[in-house]
């Protein structure tokens, strides 16, 4: 297995200006997983859930090449929710409810078939679970964190401690600035790469991506759609498939980082036509392509072609 992903499985409550939805399936883990899938398997995830999660959603994940001998089941348990609400400008949310409940006392152990993956995806979670997770694994080569600001403001210390471990982070720009105090993004990521990840992204909603790296920066733009329905997992079907990608290519190249980013850009624009993961569950090959092909149609320009007056002219 090259991919071990943790993460929440989860129910979401979800208002969005053009509809809502309860108790639809989320959670971080659910949304890497599926992204993940379509470019590796099997993708190894663990998390818990209560006794009320369905097992049509755990089949669903396991129709998707997951599995799922990590997923811990307390019955007498209640899975972890999450309500959100979304606003007109849908970069914009507000949390209205987190319930924790099988999550507070979770004590993740990973199965010896997971622990020698070589690509770890710490989907948003409590960072001290993320830490745990990474004290079970034997070597991994690349190690990807997610988080939000929930952790950001109750629990930075255990958030320094697994940054210090970690290869890359994801983020969003409000989470960025948050995290630093510092309302420059340029600034913001210069100071979170000093906390140890030597790879930064930052997402910036339907304004796209930014790639931090030793060579430089890079820019990728979100899809523009008509059609964004619910944005919630967005962020997460970005991180699947981007470490899904890079796990398929096996190596950690700028290259590879630079197109990582835009498989996951296309990936996050097919997640927020519909609610839920129901625009993660029937994709083809060929509809991947064709959106990563619009990707590269949408910011490409011939910079031969460009004349420049003479100033001294
Ligand atoms: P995203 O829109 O990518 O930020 O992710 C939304 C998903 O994150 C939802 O499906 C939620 O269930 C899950 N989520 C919300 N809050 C938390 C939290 N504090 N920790 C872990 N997962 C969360």
């Amino acid at each position: 297995m090259d991919l071990c992903v943790i993460g929440t499985l989860a129910y979401d409550s979800i208002e969005t200006p053009f509809g809502s939805a309860q108790d639809a399936l989320g959670g971080s883990a659910t949304y890497i997983a599926t992204s993940a899938s379509y470019f590796t398997q099997p993708v190894g995830v663990v998390g818990v859930v209560g006794g009320d999660f369905s097992s049509e959603a755990l089949a669903f994940l396991q129709s998707r090449g997951v599995d799922i001998s990590g997923v811990e089941i307390k019955t007498d348990g209640r899975t972890f929710r999450w309500a959100g609400r979304y606003h007109h400008d849908l970069n914009q949310r507000d949390t209205l409810d987190t319930q924790l409940n099988v999550l507070a006392e979770f004590d993740p152990v990973i199965p010896e078939s997971m622990r020698n993956a070589r690509f770890v995806c710490l989907g948003n979670i409590a960072p001290a679970l993320q830490s745990k997770v990474l004290d079970q694994m034997i070597a991994p080569e690349f190690i990807v964190c997610d988080t939000m600001n929930f952790w950001i403001e109750g629990a930075f210390d255990d958030l320094r401690l697994v940054l210090a471990r970690v290869d890359c982070l994801i983020i969003n720009d409000s989470e960025a600035r948050l995290m630093t105090n510092e309302p420059n993004l340029m600034r913001a990521a210069r100071m979170i790469m000093q906390m140890g990840p030597h790879i930064l992204i930052i997402k910036k909603g339907e304004h796209g991506a930014l790639l931090f790296t030793s060579e430089g920066i890079f820019s990728a733009p979100a899809f523009p759609l008509e059609n964004i329905f619910d944005p919630t997992g967005a962020g997460d079907t970005f991180a699947g498939g981007f470490i899904g990608y890079l796990a398929r290519q096996g190596e950690i190249t700028e290259s590879n980082l630079r197109q990582a980013v835009v498989v996951g850009s296309a990936m996050a624009s097919f997640c927020v036509e519909k609610f839920s993961v129901d625009a993660l569950k029937d994709l083809t090959q060929e509809k991947i392509r064709e959106r990563i092909q619009a990707f590269k149609h949408l910011s490409h320009f011939e910079h031969e072609e460009i004349s420049i007056a003479n100033p001294a002219a």
